[in-house]
């Protein structure tokens, strides 16, 4: 199996490839489909080899190419059923601020928010609580409903322990500065219960959507 981190600026998309089929998680910002095409190609698979697209939630920063992604790939795209509308409408909510610097960088990035346009996309899957196995998909391991960043954050748990969080964690300034909580989010009692979750079922590499992959033991420390 190899895994390609497909960078877009602001946050990560991630590019799961195994002998049966490609999963691409997650769909960045808006106007990314060149470099998602790139990326593909750099990895040298076919865009008619992505098997599925998993969206780990709703935010912006996540669903933003999705609709071209979909296209390019002819993939089905899956998303939790409490955040479908986001996409379908394209209208995402901006989650409250958690540590100070999310309280001043939400306030950032409403000014923004009306130059952000997401071209909505229809969800052909729709998750819902408990697993979605990913092996009909040609990869080993599943999609887990991991709720706390915002009400429908899943997270993809790889047999071999990678784990892929999509914002249930974060590694990178502006949205971290080190490994551990997210900035944003809507409940951080959930956050931690979540990773709880995730190590339970033996994640051992976290992958954030904002930063460099880091080892899921941090999580047990910094949520105790
Ligand atoms: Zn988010
Ligand atoms: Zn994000």
């Amino acid at each position: 199996m190899e895994i390609f981190t497909i960078p877009l600026g602001f946050d990560n998309a991630y590019l799961i490839r195994e002998r049966q089929g490609a999963l691409l998680i997650d769909a960045g910002v808006p106007g990314q489909a060149k470099t998602f095409r790139k990326a593909l190609d750099e990895a040298g698979v076919l865009p008619t080899e992505v098997k599925l697209i998993v969206i780990t939630h709703g935010h912006w920063d996540h669903i933003g190419s999705a609709r071209d992604i979909k296209e390019m790939t002819g993939a089905p795209l899956a998303m939790h059923g409490a955040e479908r509308s986001w996409l379908e409408t394209g209208k995402p909510p901006l989650p409250p601020g958690v540590t100070a610097w999310g309280k001043i960088f939400r306030v950032i990035l409403l000014a923004a928010t009306p130059l952000i346009r997401i071209v909505p996309a229809e969800v052909d899957i729709v998750l819902g609580e408990g697993y979605f196995s990913l092996v009909p998909y040609g990869i080993p391991g599943r999609v887990i409903h991991t709720p706390g960043h915002s009400p429908g954050s899943v997270s993809v748990l790889l047999d071999n322990g990678d784990a892929f969080v999509g914002d249930l964690a974060m590694n990178r300034f502006p949205l971290g500065i080190k490994p551990g909580l997210p900035i944003f989010a809507d409940d951080l009692g959930l956050v931690r219960r979540s990773w709880g979750l995730l190590l339970d079922r033996g994640a051992r590499t976290i992958y954030p959507a904002h930063g460099k992959p880091f080892a899921a033991d941090i999580l047990g420390g910094a949520s105790s």
